[in-house]
C-alpha cells in the first residue's frame, strides 16, 4: 500500500507540537542489539552490587581495570589523568582531567548507590515462641507491607574491635539460606486489613525470621538464640556484642530478570538509583579512553534515601575537599571552577502508571520507553525544596541531548499537591554549580522489585556520554 502524503496541518503539527516519542516504535535492529547487550551487563551489576559498599567495590574494580589510580593529596594532576576517590568504601568520586583549563568548569554527573532496605538494629537477636528473630529499623521510604513474605538476603559488614572487618553476603547463591518477615494469614487478617496501608505492618513488626533449632541437647530459655550465635561464632568468630559495630542489611534475594514476552523491561531490586549510577559509571569510563575537553567528575553518593547526611552523603565536605585539592595543586582558582561547572543530578523519576493515573498529570509525566527524563524542578507543594534549573541551562541540555540524538523527555513527579520528592540536585546547585535533574522512569519505585525499560536505561547511558563529550 502506498504511503499517504501528509497534509499541511499534519506537517505543521510535527514541526510545532512537543510530543514524547516511544523510542522502540522505530528502533533499528542494530540499536536494539546495543540496548540488549547493555542491559545484560546492567543486570550483572545489579546482582553484584545490591548495597552502597558493594557498588563502591564494583566501581573501584571497574575503574582500576580502566587505568584509574587512587586519589593522592598534594599531587599535581594533568590532562588525561584518571583518579578515583574512595570515600570510606560507601561513596566514590571518579575524575578524568580534561584538556581545557579546569577553571572553565567541570562536567559533573551525580547519582546515588544506596537503596531502600531493612537494616538490623545494634542488638538484633532474640528468641520468641520457638523461633529466633532479628530486630530491624527500615532504611529509606518503604511501604512496609511489601517487604513481608518474600525471600531476603543478608548483606553487610561487621567491624571488629582491633580493626578486622568481615564482609557478609548470605542468600544470593541458590544453595544459600534466605531470611523472611512473616505476614498474617488472610483467615485471621480481618482487623489487620481494616488498617490504613502504613499500619498494616508496623515498624517494630519488621522482624526477620532467622532460625528455629535449639542448641543440641539444650532445653532452657534462649537455646535457639544460643544455637544461632554458636553458628555465627563458628563461621565468623563473632559474639552478640559485635553486632554493635556492624552494618547489616536485608535486601530482596531475587536476581534482576527480564520482564514481559518481549523482554523490553527489567525487574530488579534497587533500580533507584543504580539505573542512573551504572550509566554514569560506564559513560565516564568510556569517555576516559580519550582525554576529554572538560574535566569529568562522577559522583556515586551514599545516604540519599535517608536525606544525604553523614560523611558519605551528598552534603559531605569530602567531595569539595577532593575537588579543591585538585584545583589548588593545579594552580586553579577553585571558585571559578565551581562557578563554571555543569552538573546532571541523576536520579530516577516516577514512570506514568495507567493503573494509578489519578496521581499523575499526563502532560507532564515521564512515560515508559520515551527516554531518559529531564526534570526542571522537583520538590512538593509550591516547588518547596527544589533546585529549579534555569531556562538557560535547560536550553543547553536540550542542545547537548538533541545533537547526540538521545531519546529523552521531560516529566514531573506526580500531580501538583499530590506529594512529590527531591534528590541531591539542590545540594550541588548550592555550591554555585549549574544543575538539572535527569533520570530513568521507574514503575513501582521503592518496592522490593522495581521496573524499568531497557531502552530508557540505554538512553540514560547515551545522555551521560553526550554530556561528558560537551
Ligand atoms: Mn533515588
Ligand atoms: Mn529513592
Amino acid at each position: 500500500m502506498a504511503k499517504k502524503t501528509k497534509t499541511e496541518a499534519e506537517l505543521l503539527k510535527e514541526k510545532l507540537f512537543y510530543e514524547r516519542k516511544n523510542a522502540l516504535s522505530d528502533v533499528t535492529e542494530k540499536s536494539e542489539k546495543e540496548i540488549t547487550e547493555y542491559a545484560e551487563n546492567y543486570k550483572k551489576f545489579l546482582d553484584a552490587a545490591k548495597t552502597e559498599r558493594e557498588s563502591v567495590e564494583f566501581a573501584i574494580n571497574y575503574a582500576k581495570e580502566n587505568g584509574f589510580k587512587e586519589f593522592e593529596y598534594g599531587k599535581k594532576y594533568k590532562a588525561g589523568d584518571k583518579i578515583y576517590y574512595n570515600n570510606r568504601d560507601k561513596s566514590i568520586y571518579l575524575v578524568v582531567i580534561g584538556k581545557e583549563n579546569i577553571e572553565k568548569g567541570v562536567s559533573i554527573a551525580a547519582a546515588h548507590i544506596d537503596s531502600p532496605r531493612i537494616d538490623l538494629k545494634q542488638c538484633p537477636l532474640y528468641e520468641d515462641s520457638g523461633m529466633a528473630f532479628f530486630k530491624t529499623h527500615y532504611y529509606g521510604g518503604i511501604k512496609k507491607y511489601q517487604w513481608t513474605a518474600i525471600p531476603l538476603a543478608l548483606h553487610g559488614t561487621i567491624a571488629l574491635k582491633g580493626g578486622k572487618k568481615i564482609d557478609l553476603s548470605i542468600g544470593e547463591k541458590q544453595e544459600d539460606p534466605v531470611f523472611y518477615i512473616t505476614d498474617l494469614l488472610p483467615h485471621l487478617g480481618k482487623d489487620q486489613m481494616a488498617n490504613t496501608g502504613s499500619k498494616i505492618i508496623k515498624g517494630e513488626g519488621l522482624n526477620i525470621l532467622v532460625g528455629s533449632k535449639p542448641y543440641p541437647g539444650e532445653k532452657s530459655k534462649d537455646s535457639i538464640k544460643l544455637n544461632i550465635l554458636s553458628l555465627l561464632n563458628k563461621e565468623y568468630g563473632i559474639t552478640e556484642e559485635d553486632f554493635i559495630s556492624a552494618e547489616l542489611s536485608l535486601v530482596p534475594a531475587e536476581k534482576a530478570r527480564d520482564l514481559g514476552f518481549d523482554r523490553s523491561m527489567i525487574c530488579a531490586y534497587g533500580h533507584d538509583d543504580r539505573v542512573c549510577s551504572y550509566p554514569i559509571l560506564t559513560a565516564a569510563v568510556e569517555a576516559s579512553k580519550k582525554t576529554p575537553k572538560h574535566t569529568l567528575i562522577t559522583i556515586l553518593a551514599d545516604k540519599e534515601e535517608t536525606g544525604s547526611n553523614g560523611n558519605t552523603g551528598m552534603r559531605s565536605q569530602a567531595f569539595d575537599d577532593m575537588l579543591r585539592e585538585i584545583c589548588v595543586n593545579m594552580g586553579a582558582n577553585e571558585r571559578m571552577v565551581y562557578a563554571n561547572s555543569r552538573c546532571l543530578s541523576a536520579d530516577v523519576n516516577a514512570c506514568y502508571d495507567p493503573n494509578y493515573s489519578e496521581v499523575y498529570e499526563a502532560k507532564n509525566s515521564a512515560f515508559l520507553n520515551c527516554g531518559v527524563c529531564v526534570t526542571k524542578f522537583t520538590g512538593s507543594g509550591g516547588k518547596s525544596s527544589t533546585n529549579d534549573a534555569s531556562a538557560e541551562y535547560m536550553a543547553e541540555i536540550r542542545d547537548i541531548l538533541d545533537n547526540a540524538e538521545v531519546s529523552w523527555q521531560t516529566g514531573e513527579l506526580g500531580k501538583v499537591d499530590q506529594g512529590g520528592g527531591g534528590t541531591v540536585a539542590y545540594m550541588l546547585a548550592q555550591r554555585n554549580i549549574e544543575t538539572v535533574d535527569i533520570g530513568v522512569p521507574v514503575l513501582s519505585m521503592h518496592a522490593p522489585y522495581e521496573v524499568i525499560s531497557k531502552s530508557d536505561l540505554f538512553s540514560a547511558y547515551k545522555a551521560f556520554s553526550a554530556f561528558f563529550a560537551r
